[in-house]
């Protein structure tokens, strides 16, 4: 069977000291608990997390020829993901993101090398024939692909795909209007909450839903352990989290993503997209880092078993509901 899923994306480690025992500050040597290397990016996590649930990835990035190269090559091997498709950079690093982790919150520091360096032209193979679905990430980090974004999409979905989109944060918080173009051209776009409020200038979530609302054709907004909300032909539902031990929560936006695009290719509707994604999301929070919590579908499956009530339309809610603050 070919592949049914293609993630053109960017790639890299993440270096992770976790148990800070005070915050960072320039000019100080502090101590951490812990520290360990994992595979970073929103389009790895998104990948890895769609391989454990069984679908067969083509995936699509560039990295440097040295040891965090390999790193991540071997990441995605692990999980039976090709890197046939991974180029490989003569001039730049691999991309690395330095992650301080103190119990309330973290800092990311990126180094973008290759990620950046990533062109439609090197990728322009009669690439989108048998697969299904494309999934792209991290638009305002991939400067030299950023430019062909909608390209991109119109080839895949001329070729017959379904296209999902999440932008991922903006590191200048400068956002501009060519995200918009994007929003309207795919069919599924997933943001979370500080994005959503970010990209509509808006201080409250259903103001800043109803105006993505309008520009997309289905909306994801995930609530961390909330759960998530998803806005298509009208309507809105929020379908709340599940309760785990959560003891690491990076990369759960994307392991979500993975879960309602399972979802999608199952023919399932919004309610239980959502459902399947907040519970890969959950799942993906009790392991470290971004993929040793992911999970297979029979897990997957066993597990929103257990915890769903039989009845899933009265787990999913209108949103917002009548309590919430009325639209101006
Ligand atoms: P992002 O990682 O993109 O910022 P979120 O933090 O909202 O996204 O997490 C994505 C999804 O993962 C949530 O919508 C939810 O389903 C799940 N999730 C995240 N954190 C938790 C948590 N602490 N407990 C349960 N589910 C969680």
């Amino acid at each position: 069977m070919g592949a049914e899923i293609i993630v053109i994306g960017e790639l890299n480690v993440d270096l992770v000291a976790s148990g800070l025992h005070s915050e960072p500050k320039l000019g100080k040597e502090i101590l951490a608990a812990d520290f360990r290397i994992a595979l970073g990016s929103a389009s790895a996590i998104f990948a890895c997390g769609a391989a454990r649930l069984g679908h067969a990835i083509t995936f699509i990035s560039k990295v440097g020829v040295d040891d965090f190269g390999r790193f991540c090559l071997n990441a995605l091997q692990q999980v039976d993901i090709s890197t046939a498709n991974v180029l490989q950079s003569q001039e730049s690093t691999t991309g690395v993101t330095i992650v301080l982790s103190t119990r309330e919150d973290r800092a990311l520091v990126t180094c973008l090398g290759a990620i950046a360096e990533l062109r439609y032209s090197e990728i322009q193979a009669p690439l989108f024939q048998g697969h299904r679905h494309l999934h792209l990430t991290s638009y305002f980090l991939q400067h030299a692909l950023r430019p062909d974004f909608l390209a991109i999409i119109r080839q895949a979905k001329q070729n017959g795909l379904t296209v999902s989109f999440d932008p991922n944060s903006d590191p200048s918080q400068a956002w501009g209007n060519d995200i918009w173009r994007i929003f309207a051209e795919v069919d599924i776009v997933f943001l979370n909450e500080v994005e959503a409020l970010a990209i509509t200038q808006r201080a409250k979530l259903p103001d800043a839903v109803n105006i993505l609302e309008k520009a997309t054709v289905c909306l994801v907004v995930k609530l961390g352990s909330k759960g998530a909300i998803g806005a298509q032909n009208g309507e809105k539902i929020l379908v709340p989290g599940f309760k785990v031990q959560a003891i690491d929560t990076t990369g759960a936006g994307d392991t979500f993503a993975a879960g309602f695009v399972h979802g999608r290719l199952l023919g399932r509707g919004m309610a239980e997209c959502l459902l399947l994604g907040n519970a890969a999301g959950a799942l993906s929070t009790r392991g470290p880092g971004g993929t040793a919590g992911q999970v297979d579908q029979a897990t997957l499956d066993k597990f929103v078993r257990e915890n769903v009530p039989a009845d899933l339309q009265s787990f999913a809610t209108q949103w917002p509901s009548l309590e919430s603050e009325p639209e101006p």
